[in-house]
């Protein structure tokens, strides 16, 4: 039977560098998907509907969330950013493991929901690194770069909850990183309970022939 793909999610300071390592680790290794979020906020330019993100209106965002189509939503910077539930699910089937690039909200209600889910938190190796990185960026004006900051603040509050943190120091490492410690978390013990328990099974019924034998 085809193991089921797991639910991986990355979040991380706004600047931590967490697009650049999704698209790197698509590009360099199989058996990913990369989950496209639904938002209200307006695309950036160079962004197109349906690769970075689906731009959707107001309306039609409070439509998915009463439809249920989404399998975690949160506000982010007065913008609603969610996750498509039938892509996630379909994937997952398919043995991929999908890859949800999503703020610590989202994090956290995908954990209550799928408590087998891995949460990783991607951060610069400082906090002037951090800042270097949102203002270099240049496609935001100084004000929303100020509001992203202070929400760096307030989501470094949760980190606790995640699985692990990777600093990304150099892209190419933290990519290979994210990617070992997936594949690691493929034989977490949780994934082989079954296994281990037919093996027990069958060594009591072992053991219970050869009582009767002897
Ligand atoms: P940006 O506007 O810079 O593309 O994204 C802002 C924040 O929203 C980022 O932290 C990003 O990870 C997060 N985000 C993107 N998609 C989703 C989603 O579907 N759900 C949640 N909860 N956060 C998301």
């Amino acid at each position: 039977m085809m193991e089921k793909g797991l639910l991986v999610v990355v979040s991380g300071f706004s600047g931590a560098g967490k697009g650049t390592i999704m698209r790197r680790l698509m590009e360099r290794y199989d058996g990913y998907a990369l989950s496209i979020s639904a938002t209200t906020r307006a695309p950036r330019p160079g962004e197109c509907s349906g690769r970075e993100y689906f731009f959707v209106d107001k309306d039609c965002f409070e439509e998915m969330i009463d439809r249920d189509e989404l399998v975690e939503y949160a506000k982010y910077v007065d913008h609603y950013y969610g996750t498509p539930r039938a892509f996630v699910e379909e994937k997952r089937e398919e043995g991929k493991d999908v890859i949800l690039e999503i703020e610590i909200q989202g994090a956290l209600k995908i954990k209550q929901k799928f408590p087998d889910a891995i949460l990783v938190f991607l951060t610069p190796p400082s906090a002037e690194e951090l800042r270097r990185r949102l203002i270099g960026r240049g496609t935001e004006e100084l004000s929303a770069v100020h509001r992203r900051l202070m929400r760096a603040v307030a989501e470094a509050d949760g980190v606790e909850a995640y699985d692990y943190i990777l600093v990304n120091e150099d892209i190419d490492t933290c990519t290979e990183n994210l990617h070992n410690l997936i594949r690691a978390s493929h034989d977490r013990a949780s994934a082989h309970l079954d296994i281990i328990e037919c093996i027990r099974k069958d060594l009591r019924r072992i053991e219970n022939a050869a009582a009767n034998l002897s």
